[in-house]
């Protein structure tokens, strides 16, 4: 128990950092970044198969833009540089996200959500509207 206590209290100081409001906001960026991982991976678990959730990415630019602002405050140059980029590419996939949920089709005889361009609904077999199905 006094192991634990030295580890989490340490020469006066929680977990022996020197605690400041900058300190805070790299913690809460690594914390936020960190925990995408736990996101992907339990709606990976829940659907059975590899999903890679808005919310990972969500949580990839905030902690990201925490961590950057708070190495601009360091002037750390080596995690200016590590990142300065990333936001690129988590803001891309998440408007291509945003665009492939918009473009999903409401059936409407049950309400399931059906992929795009879809001429019937995959539930009740019902027909889109606005798809240009004909039926023969
Ligand atoms: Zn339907």
């Amino acid at each position: 128990m006094d192991s634990l206590t030295n580890l989490v209290w340490h020469d006066g100081k929680l977990f022996g950092i020197e605690w400041s409001v900058w300190k805070v906001v790299g913690w809460l960026g690594n914390a936020v970044f960190f925990s995408r991982f736990f996101v992907q991976w339990y709606v990976t678990e829940k659907k059975k198969r590899v999903v890679v959730p808005s919310a990972f990415w969500w949580l990839s630019l905030i902690g990201s833009l925490l961590l950057l602002v708070y190495s601009l405050r360091q002037r750390d140059s080596v995690f200016i540089f590590a990142y300065a980029f990333t936001w690129i590419p988590y803001i891309r996939n998440l408007i291509i996200h945003h665009r492939h949920k918009k473009a999903h089709l409401d059936c409407p005889g049950c309400g399931n959500i059906c992929a795009p361009q879809s001429n019937f609904c995959s539930a009740c077999g019902a027909r889109l509207a606005g798809t240009g199905a004909t039926v023969a």
